[in-house]
């Protein structure tokens, strides 16, 4: 096992690899920027070296910075984390010839898996369901019009680096899809340095369903259950949960093998998730594969009473995974909430700033993932979420009611959240029947 471990990432997930490595004896190095350095998490870590200026490029991002650091600290692996380098092949590749383990997939995985229209290539080999689409990128907008007769409006113009729900435009009609196609492809070109786009039918009303995979190079696969992440808004997930409101044993099943068959077929060796769209007939359609831990992972980690951080490092240090499918049986209910520091009442503007007041919910069944604290500033460079707010119980309704308990006991003084939106999504009629699809917060919610 590793005896030293390089977090490049801040934050909540550092924090949260942090705690694995504490229980499992693994000392921790975190990098961070001139931005973070009252970062909360730093305190508990054992060693901590600033890196560079707030920009991420010139910090979180920065390859270089990174591996001296990791030299000097004399580390055996890098855990990335979510966003920054975790689904960067060409950083897995620099750890690989350094000599230290990524914790995370192969490069020619991420290559693979994680570049959407490659992923939906080995998808359609390994007869995985999807929607229709184009298989290769499309190269201007007349072929864009040209697949979009083919296939039939509305159709979904998408980055094949995308992520984050950028790079995504909708088209009804053709003068949309002109204009989709090209925005797509300026605002590709800026977040992810590659305009490459593809076409594919776009699903009205659809709920998304994820299926959590973990395996290790002793050829094991096991899926953990699905996460529901349908309540989004600007395609950005807001509150997850699992089961799945309308999951059944069967379906689970063949999702999970889905999931696992078109990993398998890549590869594919640590976490990452299968991301599926779900229409009301319980068809499911193959969206994209996340290479790396994600936001949501502890929703899973709850239902199925595993520790997909500790299980990550075992499977990058070469054992074996702590649990076999048969040991994963999904049992209760979890949901989780994402606070962000963000304006709900104006547009969701970034409400960075200092937390002049924090009361965290605690008691029976709720987990708390979060670094902030009273006086901690939240510095304005990066992502805006700002905690994870869990809760588990026997079944929906319970966890429902635990939520909003939690909710009504969390106070965050001093900047703007995303509490009041969640505190209205927990007392919707709709939610709590479980009858929700992924345009619904935007279209019936805030529509209101
Ligand atoms: P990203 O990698 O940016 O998160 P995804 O491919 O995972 O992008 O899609 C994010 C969200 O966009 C989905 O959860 C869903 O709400 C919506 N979406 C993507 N593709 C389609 C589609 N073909 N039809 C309907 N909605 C879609």
């Amino acid at each position: 096992m590793f005896s030293k471990i390089l977090i490049a990432n801040r934050g909540e997930i550092a924090l949260r690899i942090i705690r694995a490595c504490r229980e499992m004896g693994i000392k921790t190095v975190c990098v961070y920027s001139e931005a973070d350095r009252q970062g909360p998490w730093l305190e508990v870590s054992d060693e901590a070296y600033c890196i560079g200026p707030a920009p991420s490029a010139k910090s979180y991002l920065d390859i270089s910075r990174i591996m001296a650091t990791a030299e000097i600290a004399d580390v055996d692996a890098i855990h990335p984390g979510y966003g920054f380098l975790s689904e960067n092949a060409h950083f897995a590749e620099v750890c690989q010839s350094s000599g230290i383990a990524f914790i995370g997939p192969s490069p020619e995985a991420i290559r693979l898996l994680g570049n959407k229209a490659s992923a939906r290539d080995l998808a359609i080999k390994s007869k995985v369901p999807l929607l229709p689409g184009t298989k290769d990128l499309v190269e201007d907008d007349k072929e864009a019009i040209e697949i979009a007769n083919d296939i039939g409006y509305p159709v979904i113009v998408k980055a094949a680096a995308g992520g984050g729900g950028r790079g995504m435009r909708v088209a009804h009609n053709e003068i949309a899809l002109v204009n989709g196609y090209m925005q797509a492809r300026t605002e590709a070109a800026t977040a992810f340095k590659d305009d490459g786009v593809y076409i594919e039918k776009y699903l009205e009303r659809p709920r998304h369903v994820e299926i959590q995979i973990i395996s290790d190079s002793h050829g094991n696969y096991v899926y953990c259950g699905e996460r529901d992440c349908s309540l989004q808004r600007r395609h950005q997930k807001l509150v997850e949960e699992a089961p799945s409101p309308i999951m059944t044993p069967e379906l689970r099943e063949k999702m999970g093998e889905t999931a696992i068959r078109l990993c398998k077929a890549a590869n594919y060796v640590t976490a990452g998730t299968a991301e599926f769209l779900l229409d009301k007939n319980g068809n499911f359609y193959f969206m994209e594969v996340n290479t790396r831990i994600q936001v949501e992972h502890p929703v899973s980690e709850l239902v199925t009473r595993t520790d997909l951080i500790r299980a990550q490092i075992m499977a990058a240090a070469g054992e074996k995974l702590p649990f076999t499918q048969d040991d994963v049986e999904v049992r209760g209910h979890a949901i989780e909430v994402r606070i962000n520091a963000e304006d709900p009442d104006n547009g969701f503007r970034p409400s960075p700033g200092k937390i002049t007041d924090l009361m965290i919910p605690g008691g029976p069944g709720v987990r708390w993932d979060s670094h902030i604290k009273v006086g901690y500033s939240i510095p304005p460079n990066y992502d805006s979420m700002v905690a994870k707010l869990l809760v588990f119980a026997d079944d929906r309704p319970k966890a429902i009611a635990r939520m909003r308990r939690a909710l009504g006991e969390l106070k965050i003084e001093g900047i703007k959240t995303t509490i009041p939106l969640h505190q209205r999504i927990m007392n919707d009629a709709n939610f709590i029947k479980g009858d929700v699809d992924t345009g619904y917060i935007e279209n019936v919610l805030l529509a209101k």
